[in-house]
């Protein structure tokens, strides 16, 4: 028999949903077509894209000369950094963004930074919020862009985003969100927002993988991204990923028109586990504010224990979860957003991240935290320095 998965790390991918796949499959088989050709089968593919982009451009009131498809969120933050970044060398080479970045943009400002270009990271306070006037004094005649994320992945803190806006507006400055945890699930209007530049990835709102978009506003000069032939209006060149876009704008038209009701869901669920988890697990400490935060995101740091454990112990129990250490990269470093909201490192090792759906049921938030719970306490009978605080040997320290 199948044994029944816990999936809790929606943060890191989605499950493609069933209406997107579906839309998808006559794209692999009768409507093969290339978009830029002129039969028919090839007319059948390119309206598809067409109305895909007309999709995604209204739910964040913009045009369709405004979407452009990218290979998925990490090339729509290379691309928004690296094009602005080269058409606007001659005003200057100042770029604003923040320490808890995704490292799509993190890595490609450091790319910048080796090609003469100066990087502002600003710091977060306690919660994992920047902070509006921080970024307006980083702010010099020489700065070209801002590139603050909507909603951090880690600890799902939403940013102010409308004050960042408003700030870049004022001061003739270039502004781009990295919304790839945000799209499809908070509402997003780029111009109430004074948004030049948002990327979005579609696996991370139940749209396939390897697919996303950057929107980018009319009359903001910006260099290709890939050169070849005319596609995305002669700035990312190749066959367009026909399925891939007809997911896209699928899973983008389902994603809006359940955002109220999966986002109510998602967020019963997560307060119910958050209570749970303060209430029955001792010297755990939420990350993140508690309010302005996704509705799907829990983040828990555990005294005492080693987060890559937990996640083998949990993995063994069939949930999928998350740490705050990059194990992905080889690295045992903890992560970069729980360091910057001024935690310990061996406090931020021992993270946990948990990414709920709407798809998840109060039953498998009830054993997730059982087993949590349990496993815990196991780590810690098994760590000395628990050992030495309980003994009082160390000075009880809250976190
Ligand atoms: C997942 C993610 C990305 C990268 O998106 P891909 O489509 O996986 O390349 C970028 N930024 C944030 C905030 C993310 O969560």
């Amino acid at each position: 028999m199948k044994r029944h998965v816990i999936y809790l790390d929606n943060a890191a991918t989605t499950r493609t949903a069933p209406e997107a796949v579906e839309a998808m499959l006559p794209y692999f088989s009768e409507q093969y077509g290339n978009p830029s050709s002129i039969y028919s089968v090839g007319c059948a593919a390119k309206e598809a894209v067409i109305k895909a982009r007309e999709t995604i451009a209204s739910t964040l009131g913009a045009k369709t000369n405004e979407i452009y498809f990218t290979g998925g969120g990490s090339e729509a933050d290379n691309w928004a950094l690296v094009g602005v970044a080269e058409a606007y060398a001659e005003k200057g080479k100042h770029i604003i963004t923040s320490k808890i970045e995704h490292h799509a943009v993190l890595h490609t400002c450091q790319y910048l930074e080796k090609r003469g270009y100066e990087v502002t990271y600003l710091d977060v306070d306690e919660n994992g919020i920047v902070k509006p006037e921080e970024v307006e004094r980083a702010i010099r005649p020489d700065t070209i862009l801002i590139s603050v994320m909507f909603a951090n992945n880690e600890i799902g803190t939403l940013q102010p985003v409308r004050e960042i806006g408003e700030i870049a507006k004022r001061h003739k400055t270039l502004f781009h969100t990295d919304a790839v945890q945000a799209y499809g699930h908070v509402p997003i209007r780029v111009d109430e927002l004074h948004i030049d530049l948002l990327s979005a990835s579609g696996h991370k709102f139940h749209g396939p993988k390897g697919i996303g978009f950057l929107y980018l506003r009319a009359g903001v000069k910006m260099r290709a991204f890939l050169h070849g032939g005319q596609q995305e209006r002669g700035r990312r060149a190749g066959t367009e990923n026909v399925p891939g876009i007809v997911g896209l704008g699928r899973a983008a038209q389902l994603a809006f028109s359940r955002m109220e009701e999966n986002g109510a869901r998602e967020k019963e669920l997560r307060d119910y586990l958050i209570g749970r988890m303060e209430k029955e697990v001792p010297y755990c400490r939420l990350n993140g504010d508690r309010e302005r935060r996704l509705s799907n995101n829990v983040n828990f740091s555990f005294r005492f224990v080693e987060g890559e454990s937990l996640l083998i112990m949990l993995d063994m129990k069939g949930i999928c979860a998350s740490s705050g250490s990059a194990c992905t990269s080889g690295s045992l470093d903890p992560s970069h957003v729980l360091l910057a909201i001024g935690l310990p490192h061996e406090i931020a090792h021992g993270s946990l991240r948990l990414t709920v759906s709407a798809e998840n049921t109060r039953e498998e938030m009830d054993e997730t935290v059982d087993a949590v719970k349990e496993i815990v306490a196991k780590l810690r009978d098994m760590s000395p320095l628990y050992e030495d605080f309980q003994k009082g040997k160390s000075a009880p320290e809250r976190i």
